[in-house]
């Protein structure tokens, strides 16, 4: 059976807009007869308790999830398979650049002509270790400095199928494989994870929209089933920037202490995507046959934490 998703990264409290994007993938995954799963993507920063609170947060607004909620820590061995596909079809390299030296990269002339547009296009690597010879790895290599591995792209940009956007077509760079510190990277970790647990719809905040290409294009050469993308508009604060806990009462725990139930904020979130009346106090299920994701706003939620409390 096919499902949706959502993929925290348990590095704090969840804030309204993540929330937000919480109850909208469990409706677009429960109005479609898909399960709705959780996974955490605990492959970075994590701040211990953070998950549990998450899950708890997931819960009190009445957002249910099927089976256990898989952590990415736990799943290393399906990375490195992953990677040892790409591996054996010589679809990836080592790369021992540092940050600084990639931003510097980027904007210098890039000395092999054939991946001119590469060349700092949306953040893209520029190629630099993409042809070391033999001797030049291990040359680096000895250095000690730790090497990052990164994937061989044929192209520069891929389209991804999206419900909101349309089809979105972005950059796709050698993308980071497995980081430097040997962890599975990001895009790597989520395309294997969806394909394994059978997800088909991506729903998440539009600050990832230019990973789906890179994402689209990873699943193709893994041979992994292509997932439908929903990407939906971010919650920002008044001065149009992302939301963030020192915005203000953001945090559900936060919210309570103000004397905010998580009733309250399930209708506030209900509210801000169009679904609910000034004066109801509706339940997910409630939701589900008003749910219509064409009729869904397409701005960003512009959240006003003092009114948060009051309204
Ligand atoms: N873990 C990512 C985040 O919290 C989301 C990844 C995804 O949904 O693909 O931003």
């Amino acid at each position: 059976m096919t499902a949706g998703r959502f993929a925290p990264s348990p590095s704090g409290d969840l804030h309204v807009g993540n929330l937000r994007t919480a109850l909208l993938a469990w409706l677009f995954a429960r109005s479609t007869g898909r399960r709705f799963l959780v996974r955490m993507e605990d492959l970075d920063r994590v701040r211990p308790g953070a998950a549990d609170r998450q899950l708890a947060d997931l819960a009190a607004l009445g957002l249910d999830w099927d089976g256990p909620v898989v952590h990415q820590s736990d799943r290393t061995d399906r990375y490195d398979a992953a990677i040892a596909t790409l591996v054996g079809r010589d679809l990836a390299y080592e790369c021992f650049c540092t940050r600084r030296e990639i931003r510097e990269a980027a904007s210098a002339p890039h000395p092999d002509p054939s991946f001119p547009q590469r060349i700092g296009a949306d953040g893209a690597y520029p190629g630099t270790c993409r042809s070391l010879t033999a001797e030049q790895v291990r040359h680096r290599r000895a250095t000690g400095r730790p090497s990052a591995l990164r994937l061989r792209a044929a192209v520069d940009r891929w389209t991804a199928d999206d419900m909101l956007t349309g089809p979105f077509t972005g950059a796709v760079d050698d993308l980071v494989l497995r980081r430097n510190d040997g962890v599975a990277a990001y895009n790597l970790a989520v395309v294997v994870d969806d394909a394994a647990q059978g997800v088909d719809q991506v729903v998440r905040g539009d600050d990832l929209l230019t990973s789906a290409p890179r994402q689209a294009y990873l699943a193709g050469l893994l041979d992994l089933p292509p997932v439908r993308y929903a990407h939906v508009p971010l919650a920002l604060n008044r001065q149009r920037q992302r939301l963030a806990k020192r915005d203000g009462a953001v945090t559900l725990a936060d919210l309570a202490a103000a004397g905010r139930s998580a009733v309250d904020v399930l209708a506030l979130l209900a509210r801000s995507a169009g679904l609910a009346g000034p004066d109801e106090h509706p339940t997910p299920a409630d939701l589900l046959p008003r749910f219509d994701p064409s009729a869904l706003p397409r701005d960003p939620w512009i959240v006003d934490p003092a009114a948060l409390v009051t309204t």
